[in-house]
């Protein structure tokens, strides 16, 4: 390993040469350095493999004391710093996994000044003898990294993240950044108000990763799929399939490997020796697949990943943003596949019904999906959806299947209609609002006993959208709050007109609807005309 080195008081630009290697900072990262070494706080929002990690280790470099990196991940945490110390960074961690003399030698050299970066994971900072310690020595900045872990909506919501709010207090006078690369509009503005950075400069950058080509098919024979996906990329490629449960994992490796494509199974069910060597097996030969789990993938620094394909629906498009950005790294052309079908929905619905949380959280949940589906059954570019998502206005792209294959559509303005008038009519008429299901019974013309009890069987629209499945109707719904002419709200998840409903009542906008949908001509595949 180098040298050691104190770095405090050098020109950043050295630091990231000398350190890093690196000739110079990327997008932001020069932005953000500056501002923190003067003492400022930071949200860093930044797409995975933008390079967050130089944003605050730079600072934490060149200004006296330590920086303190809160980071969820103990695994991650060793590597994270093992590699700084082997680029001459004084740097160490403070976790469950030390002895007590390892971790009472770290303590030392924290108070002696001699550690220029300490990670400790969110839980150690709930002990009161962790902020005594740190209180006793010398802290340059605070990072607190996967800062979107703080948002109870989010998809990995961490309870001692919570606990982070109190920083400032606890250590006054400290720059503090926030970092995600998880960023809708609500995460951002949750996890600034729960890490109390009401002062924060934000730096958000793009997240379009124009080198992922994005490809979603309804699942018809999947595992047939996904081998003619991955036999039409070029030889040697290395990729990731995802699957939600281990059992697929396994199943789906040993199918692929029968087919004699390169295929390793990765969950955490299984042994470490065998997690270690299939990992190590991906990071070091040429085109291994790997199939795994969501637990595979975070902090797993391998550039030049072809292609991360999806056997079962993401819960969230934050979920499908953060897996599929771990192809093309390294700027290269890659491809992010997905092949969705019914029996996601339903077993999802199923998952999220069985949830332990209370209703506005399985609402969430929902919510959540919906948003993924309606990524699936947009007839618009994806990128541009999923950018919308992210907050972030863009043009279509012209390089997903959408913009290459535009997909065929039914004029769908007749049935928005239908339904829009129906949530205006309960609305002028009775005073009520409802979600996706009573409207649904009530368009299909379905005699429940809620609809019986709440004589929604007088209405004039009852029985209007007969032609159409409940299915169809839930991904026309979909598909209309995904363009802002619907919109979901409170607890419930009830539906209300949107923006741009007024021109489809009036007809005054079209309403081009995807016909590959999933529930049609059983279960999304071709439709007969
Ligand atoms: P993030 O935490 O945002 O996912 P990292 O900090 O891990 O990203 O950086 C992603 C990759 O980009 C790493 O391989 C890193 O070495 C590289 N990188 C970061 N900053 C620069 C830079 N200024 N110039 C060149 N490469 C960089
Ligand atoms: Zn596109």
């Amino acid at each position: 390993p180098a040298a050691r080195r104190d770095f405090t008081g050098t020109d950043p630009r050295m630091v990231l040469k000398e350190v890093y290697g690196y000739d110079a900072f990327r997008g932001d990262q020069a932005a953000v350095v500056e501002h923190v070494i003067a003492g400022g706080d930071a949200v860093v929002l930044m797409p995975t493999g933008a390079g967050k990690s130089v944003t605050y280790q730079v600072p934490a470099l060149v200004r006296p004391g330590t920086g303190l990196v809160i980071s969820p991940l103990i695994a991650l945490m060793h590597d994270q710093v093992d590699a700084l110390v082997a680029n001459g960074v004084r740097a160490a961690y403070l976790n469950s996994t030390q002895s007590p003399p390892e971790r009472s030698a770290t303590e030392r050299a924290y108070l002696a000044g001699e550690i220029d970066l300490l990670y400790v994971a969110p839980e150690r900072l709930s002990h009161a003898a962790t902020t005594a310690l740190l209180q006793r020595g010398r802290l340059s900045v605070i990072a607190v990294d996967e800062a979107h872990c703080v948002s109870q909506w989010g998809h990995d919501f961490r309870p001692d993240y919570l606990a982070l709010g109190d920083l400032a207090e606890r250590f006054p006078g400290v720059p503090r950044l926030a970092l995600t690369a998880t960023a809708t509009r609500e995460t951002h503005r949750e996890l600034t108000e729960r890490l109390r950075l009401p002062d924060a400069r934000h730096f958000v950058a793009s997240f379009d990763r124009p080198n992922i080509q994005y490809r979603i098919e309804p699942k018809v024979e999947p595992r047939k799929q996904l081998v003619s996906f991955i036999r039409a990329q070029p030889e040697g490629s290395a990729g990731i399939v995802y699957a939600l449960s281990r059992k697929t994992v396994e199943q789906t490796a040993e199918y692929l490997r029968a087919q004699r494509i390169d295929a390793l199974p990765y969950h955490a069910g299984l042994p470490a020796e065998m997690r270690a060597a299939h990992q190590a097996r991906f990071l070091r030969d040429d085109g291994v697949v790997m199939v795994a789990t969501i637990a595979f993938g975070m902090g797993i620094d391998k550039p030049d990943v072809r292609f991360v394909a999806h056997i079962d629906l993401p819960k969230s498009v934050e979920g499908y943003y953060q897996e599929t950005g771990r192809a093309g790294r390294d700027g290269e052309p890659s491809i992010a596949w997905m092949a969705y079908g019914l029996g996601d929905v339903v077993q999802q619905r199923r998952l999220i019904d069985a949830s332990p949380g209370d209703r506005v959280f399985k609402t969430r949940l929902g919510q959540h999906l919906d948003a993924m589906l309606a990524l699936c059954e947009t007839v618009g570019c994806r990128r541009q959806n999923l950018l919308a998502y992210f907050g972030q206005p863009s043009d279509p792209c012209g390089n997903c299947d959408t913009c290459l294959e535009p997909p065929e559509t039914w004029e769908g303005t007749v049935a928005a209609q239908k339904l829009l008038s129906t949530i205006v009519r309960l609305q002028r008429e009775r005073n009520q609002s409802f979600g996706a299901g009573q409207l649904i019974d009530i368009l299909r013309g379905n005699s429940t006993e809620r609809v019986r009890q709440q004589r929604h069987d007088q209405l004039a629209t009852f029985g209007i959208g007969a032609d159409l499945s409940e299915q169809d109707w839930r991904s026309v719904i979909r598909q209309l709050l995904a363009r802002g002419i619907l919109v979901a709200r409170g607890e419930y998840g009830t539906l209300a007109l949107g923006e741009a409903a007024p021109d489809v009542l009036r007809g005054d906008s079209a309403v081009p609807l995807r016909r590959d949908v999933l529930g049609r001509s059983g279960g999304g595949g071709r439709v007969r005309k």
